[in-house]
């Protein structure tokens, strides 16, 4: 905190996670002895640079790129690129922190690593997003390769994103290289990499329910956020016989109380991904209503799902959720809930899933995509789902494994020390590096 202490999101995953692993970490001295605290919480490499361009009227623009390299123990960095205009280096290490331990509970080798751009793409044209994805990539790509670091889409940086920046860096490293994941079907892509983080979130909260012999079948689910992960966990929690009864962006909440329809989520998908409208949208077509600058999480729910953004869950939403009888929260983004919300949660023994376990099924997938590129062949949907719906039960159970505390599991206290084994120990194989 004194070496940086603006970086107030960087702090707060650095300290959710110590918290649990305290007890752990006093049990097994050789951690701490070998430094591995202080080096995991130190990036190997952060690059910060320059992203100049020009916008449709012929002005230059000016935006700041970064690329945190957090861990390489186990594998090349991979993480997601965010274009948002709240990136900045605190925001960024939290999410390659995090991504750190999310990379080794999927059991693939993954280190860890994040980066992106204070660029905002909405209300910009398709012109303007690709001469600033090829302006970022200009420089990025020196410090790139499939051994080396695989970054992927986030907030802001979806398909059209990923095509472009691709694009770029196969014409400035003269070869066709599996650097980017999230690829177009058509250029190496992998089926199921869009729906992975939704499904996959869905999934892990399917896990948890089953341990008390319940089940999605006629819940209400409260969904937070449009986006990529928010969409697909909606159309699984449908699939699954839930009832997806709120959807929502930064502007407010589209409350849809006997649940989200097919044709509905078709249309979502058509206006957040085809005419990148907003949810307000969605409630005017519909006729439903739609709650100004609100979270849903005042809606009274069985299951909660935030796939939004950061802190956009409180502790007094947490309170408020759990008086109105929800009983199980699945994080698809990345710590929605504050470090106060949190521990309501385990106070009370909730059903609670942090998202470096319960959304990992995103950069699983993507790993996924890396293996199919390598191979050189295309596995089905069908395969891909199968390979998904395994790794979320394998990531659930090492979360009970390493999680049990007073007859409960602890889900945050599982997925951090699971996570942190793997990535210690091959550390401590590696020497002071
Ligand atoms: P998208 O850009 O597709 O969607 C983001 C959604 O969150 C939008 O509805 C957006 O609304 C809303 N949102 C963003 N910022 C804010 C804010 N400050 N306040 C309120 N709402 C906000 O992103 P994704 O769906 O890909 O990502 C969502 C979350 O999931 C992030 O935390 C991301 O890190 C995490 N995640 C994503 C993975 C993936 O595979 N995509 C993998 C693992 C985690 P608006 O349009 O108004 O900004």
């Amino acid at each position: 905190k004194q070496r940086d202490p603006h970086q107030t999101e960087f702090h707060q995953a650095v300290e959710e996670v110590l918290r649990s692993l305290w007890p752990f970490l006093q049990d097994n001295p050789h951690y701490a002895k070998a430094g591995i605290l202080e080096r995991l919480v130190e990036p190997e490499r952060a690059i910060q640079f320059r992203v100049p361009w020009v916008d449709d009227q012929g002005v230059v623009q000016v935006n700041r790129g970064f690329r945190v390299q957090m861990n390489s123990a186990i594998g090349p960095y991979k993480g997601g690129l965010r274009f948002h205009p709240s990136v900045n280096l605190s925001v960024l290490k939290f999410l390659a922190f995090e991504q750190v331990f999310k990379n080794s509970l999927t059991s693939l080798p993954m280190g860890g690593g994040k980066g992106g751009a204070d660029f905002n793409p909405k209300g910009k044209s398709d012109g303007e997003v690709m001469r600033f994805c090829q302006s970022f990539m200009s420089e990025l790509y020196r410090h790139i390769g499939a051994n080396l670091d695989v970054p992927a889409g986030d907030i802001g940086v979806g398909g059209r994103e990923i095509g472009y920046l691709f694009g770029q860096y196969k014409r400035l490293a003269n070869e066709f290289a599996s650097v980017l994941t999230g690829k177009g079907l058509a250029y190496g892509g992998s089926l199921i990499r869009p729906e992975a983080t939704g499904y996959g979130c869905v999934y892990f909260a399917e896990e948890m329910l089953k341990r008390k012999q319940l089940g999605f079948e006629g819940k209400k689910v409260c969904i937070s956020g449009s986006g990529n992960v928010s969409q697909y966990a909606a159309q699984k929690v449908m699939e699954l016989g839930g009832r997806v009864i709120s959807l929502s962006d930064s502007q407010g909440t589209l409350v849809i109380e006997a649940g989200l329809d097919q044709e509905q989520w078709h249309y979502l998908m058509d206006l957040k991904n085809r005419r990148r409208g907003r949810i307000r949208e969605m409630a005017e077509h519909f006729a439903l209503p739609f709650l100004e600058g609100q979270t849903p999480w005042h809606l009274p729910c069985d299951i909660a799902l935030p796939c939004a953004t950061q802190n956009e869950l409180s502790s007094e939403d947490a309170r408020t959720l759990l008086k109105n009888g929800c009983i199980c929260v699945a994080e698809g983004a990345n710590m929605p809930a504050t470090l106060e919300a949190v521990e309501v949660f385990i106070e009370a023994g909730t059903l609670y899933a942090p998202g470096k376990a319960a959304n990992a099924g995103g950069v699983a997938t993507s790993g996924l995509e890396m293996s199919q590129n390598a191979m050189r062949l295309h596995w089905s949907g069908g395969e891909v789902d199968e390979k998904l719906h395994n790794i979320m039960q394998n990531i659930h159970q090492a979360c009970v494994r390493y999680g049990e505390e007073n007859g409960r599991i602890n889900y945050v206290k599982g997925a951090n020390i699971a996570g942190f084994v793997k990535v210690a120990d091959a550390m401590l194989e590696q020497g002071v590096v």
